[in-house]
């Protein structure tokens, strides 16, 4: 039996993917750029049956085994492996999210990272790290920024080769935190892939598009320069941006809830009341990431914390690359 297993962290995007150019190779509309995450992360055990005998992919998350419709994705994505390995091989997939499943946290994202190495490390593929972004990205856009550590850019390319994520700076560069204030930890009704084929329908995604290059130097020169007050702003513009996209689409996506919007007002009173440096984004869900830097991290927990609707603080640093491990889930 071939096995790897692979540890790849979720990414916090500062400037969105929403938005396909091409929808079956994922190709965006825009260039995006993420923070990898050490401590929200997927550990994926992949086994190829080289005796022909398993019938099916077996695909087992959280310790729950997926129906044939929930293992879908998996499937057509290691049809893709088996495709360049020549194989017909069906595979074994064992995999942990520490971190709630579909609710805007990128678990796909870490998800597809995680297969796509631990699968090509399985059947014995060697690809650099350009080329197994590319891979990943076909099943899910921002797992393709998963294949690096620290701060990424997706550069939206325009084809299958080029439309790959390149590091901008390790996780050392820039000790920020990343705390996701969980107010649902519920699975959305709509995968943020159904989401994507929406935008087009919202008459406010040229408004975002046009305007997304400027807001991508921003962040450029803001990680750069480790400014706060210089990625804070554009990091919230962003995520509204793409919220006002998702919410103006038809059939309109709220992913919003109650307490989403709670913490929203806390956080732009802390700062402007208080002077605390902590900004928000929010993904395809209804829980928000405060990010600030390391030193005002405890501070905005406790305040996190105290808060009636947030279920639960995930901390997390800059991370690094998937790694490869030697202990196997199966
Ligand atoms: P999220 O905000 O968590 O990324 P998405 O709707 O974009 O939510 O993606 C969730 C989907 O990603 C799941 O329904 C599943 O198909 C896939 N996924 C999540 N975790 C894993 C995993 N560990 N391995 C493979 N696929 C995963």
């Amino acid at each position: 039996m071939s096995i790897a297993t692979v540890r790849a962290g979720s990414n916090i995007a500062f400037i969105k993917y929403w938005g396909v150019a091409d929808e079956t190779l994922n190709i965006p509309l825009s260039n995006s750029i993420s923070m990898t995450l050490a401590d929200a992360h997927t550990t994926t055990t992949v086994a190829w049956d080289e005796t022909g005998a398993l019938q099916t992919d077996i695909f087992v998350l959280d310790g729950v085994a997926q129906s044939p419709a929930r293992s879908q994705r998996l499937t057509r994505h290691l049809d893709i492996l088996r495709g360049l390995a020549g194989v017909m091989w069906r595979a074994w997939v064992t995999s942990r999210n520490n971190f709630p499943t579909a609710s805007g946290i990128a678990s796909s994202a870490s998800g597809f990272a995680a297969l796509t190495v631990a699968g090509c490390a399985a059947l014995g593929l060697e690809m650099d790290p350009t080329r197994l972004s590319a891979l990943a990205r076909r099943s899910s856009g921002s797992a393709s920024r998963s294949l690096f550590g620290g701060f990424v850019e997706w550069e939206k390319g325009s084809s299958d080769a080029d439309s790959v994520a390149v590091p901008l700076y390790g996780p050392e560069h820039w000790d920020l935190r990343d705390l996701v204030a969980v107010v649902s930890g519920e699975e959305k009704k709509l995968s943020s892939a159904g989401g994507h084929l929406l935008a087009k329908s919202s008459p406010l995604l040229n408004g975002r598009i046009t305007h997304v290059g400027g807001w991508l130097e921003e962040v450029r020169g803001a990680i750069a320069g480790r400014d706060i007050h210089r990625l804070g702003p554009v990091i919230e513009l962003d995520a509204l941006a793409m919220h006002s996209v998702m919410m103006t689409s038809s059939p309109s996506l709220l992913y919003w809830q109650p307490g989403t919007l709670e913490i929203l007002q806390a956080v732009r009173r802390w700062r402007q009341g208080d002077g605390l440096a902590v900004y928000f984004t929010i993904d395809a869900g209804p829980n928000v990431h405060l990010i600030c830097a390391a030193e005002s991290a405890p501070e905005v927990e406790t305040r996190l914390s105290a808060l009636r609707s947030v279920e639960r603080v995930i901390i997390s640093r800059p991370g690094p690359g998937p790694q490869l491990l030697d202990e196997h889930l199966i």
